[in-house]
């Protein structure tokens, strides 16, 4: 199991996303993986989609601080009813890019399974 960046929920497998972390920009150039749940890239093409600016400090993804963000809202598993909340993340240009990229990646991936 695993947990998810953004909401913290654990499941068998995650979708890795490719991210600019500003902070370990140096060792990984080419950018660092995160594990996001399917719930939570689907929270994330569709705020990408209908975009709402946040006024926060950092993108919750990679960590990069100083530019536009905008809001995503994910569920946040808690112990009691309704046993879930809605949280609001902030996320990145360059995330939301991130994002579709793992979509297309995984819409390919299902195609081959398709084909065989
Ligand atoms: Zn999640
Ligand atoms: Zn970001």
């Amino acid at each position: 199991m695993a947990d998810c960046e953004l909401c913290g929920a654990a499941r068998p497998t995650l979708c890795p996303v490719k991210v600019q972390d500003p902070r370990v920009k140096s060792a990984y150039p080419t950018g660092t993986w995160r594990g996001i749940n399917e719930e939570c890239l689907e929270a994330c093409l569709q705020a990408n989609l209908n975009r709402v600016s946040l006024d926060a400090k950092k993108c919750d993804l990679c960590g990069i601080k100083k530019v536009a963000l905008y809001q995503v809202k994910v569920q946040v598993p808690i112990f009691q009813e309704p046993y879930h909340r809605e949280v609001n993340k902030a996320l990145c240009e360059s995330c939301f890019e991130a994002c579709k990229d793992t979509k297309k990646r995984r819409e390919a991936e299902k195609e081959e399974v398709h084909h065989h």
